[in-house]
């Protein structure tokens, strides 16, 4: 039966994908990815010669129909982001929920993402956690912090580089500059660093030190009484 799959992808290491993911790409009807050029580097890598087409969050509202009418016709879709899992702070959502209200089959594989790995390496607790995503940019920033400051799980965030020493500053204002946090760069690759210690400290560090990369945060949740 025809049905959308969504395929996780390495973060880092190409090596880290399942025989699964790889028979799926091979033996899909089409591969959306959100940049052609980046999956066909895994794809080569690979040798996986399944038609490739774009999409994107700047095509995905107008693409999403065409997307659905295919399967319900009959092809097999899979679908990729540039790296980890789609629809992860990634497009997939739309589709998926699109796929579901007109009663197509969706699929998706376990696989790489990046929250997973930072999570459990920090060394906080994560018997239960909040995932973030990435922070507005500027309008909104204050009051989603301002929402989390009881939040008692650790909580996880994405965030740019360029943004990192800001990020950690105004979680230090919010959460307490004592808060434990891990700050976890280039995961699975060559350069990967894991750096835990207070709020305080990992802006002192970062701020000395301008990181370059990508970047998840760890944050340790308020103490309970
Ligand atoms: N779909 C992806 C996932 O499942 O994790 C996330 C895509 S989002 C556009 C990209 C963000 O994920 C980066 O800015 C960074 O915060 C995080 N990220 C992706 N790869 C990473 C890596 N190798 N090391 C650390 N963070 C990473």
């Amino acid at each position: 039966m025809s049905k959308l799959i969504l395929v996780p992808t390495p973060i880092g290491n190409l090596k880290d994908i399942t025989f699964r993911a790889l028979e799926v790409l091979g033996n899909a009807d089409l591969i959306l990815a959100e940049d052609t050029r980046q999956a066909s580097k895994l794809l080569n890598h690979y040798n996986i010669r399944t038609p490739l087409q774009s999409h994107h969050m700047f095509n995905e509202h107008k693409s999403v129909e065409t997307v659905c009418a295919k399967i319900a016709g009959g092809i097999t879709i899979a679908l990729i982001s540039d790296a980890g899992t789609p629809g992860i702070s990634d497009p997939g959502f739309l589709l998926v929920r699109t796929c579901l209200e007109k009663g197509l089959e969706v699929e998706t594989l376990p696989g790489p993402t990046a929250l997973i790995p930072a999570i459990v390496n920090s060394g906080l607790p994560c018997d239960r956690f909040c995932f973030e995503g990435f922070l507005p940019q500027k309008k909104g920033r204050n009051k989603r912090l301002s929402g989390l400051v009881d939040e008692a799980r650790t909580m996880v965030f994405y965030e740019s580089p360029y943004r990192l020493v800001k990020a950690l500053n105004e979680m230090a204002e919010h959460f307490g500059p004592d808060r434990e946090a891990c700050v976890s760069r280039e995961l699975s690759k060559i350069y990967e660093e894991n750096v835990r210690g207070s709020l305080a400290f990992l802006a002192e560090y970062y701020n000395e030190k301008p990181p370059k990369g990508e970047i998840v945060i760890v944050v340790a949740g308020k103490k309970e009484k």
